[in-house]
């Protein structure tokens, strides 16, 4: 009986590890362009404006079902009625 015990444990173990390794493997495949940086340091252009925002701090608005990156509420809705003329 205690064997089974012990057996029942080292494969949660077991699947603990591998579940982790896959996760690591899966999150390397999705972005094989990945330095090291933090996906918030990506730079994204204002269409508004005209200026680069960091990705983590743009303001974003679904402009005809794509995901449009502000630097601010003001520019985003400046976008939308200068889109919607
Ligand atoms: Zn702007």
């Amino acid at each position: 009986m205690i064997r089974a015990i012990l057996l029942f444990i080292l494969f949660a173990v077991l699947y603990q590890a591998v579940k982790t390794v896959f996760r690591a493997a899966v999150r390397a495949a999705q972005d094989p362009s990945d330095t090291g940086r933090l996906p918030g340091e990506e730079m994204v252009l204002d269409p508004q404006c005209r200026t680069y925002v960091v990705k983590g701090r743009a303001v974003i608005r679904r402009i005809s079902g794509a995901p449009t990156h502000f630097c601010s509420t003001h520019c985003a809705d400046e976008y939308e009625r200068l889109r919607r003329r």
